[in-house]
């Protein structure tokens, strides 16, 4: 089981009332939704926070960063 976790909590996230974490049975899934996800993370929200994708065991983290 694969694991995609929104890791770090930016206003945005709270907002746009996002599920933290979804399951994969496959791995190549869950890596496609989790870049995926932070790209529309990325566009449509404040643009304050940069959002990538980092991969830890076989979880999937999309990690959040201040921007500048
Ligand atoms: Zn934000």
């Amino acid at each position: 089981m694969y694991k995609v976790i929104i890791d770090g909590q930016c206003g945005c996230i709270r907002r746009a009332n996002m599920a933290l974490e979804s399951n994969f049975s496959d791995r190549d899934d869950a890596l496609i939704a989790a870049s995926n996800l932070a790209q529309r993370m990325n566009d449509d929200f404040c643009g304050k926070h940069q959002f990538g994708v980092r991969q830890e065991g076989e979880n999937l983290l999309v990690t959040i960063e201040m921007r500048g």
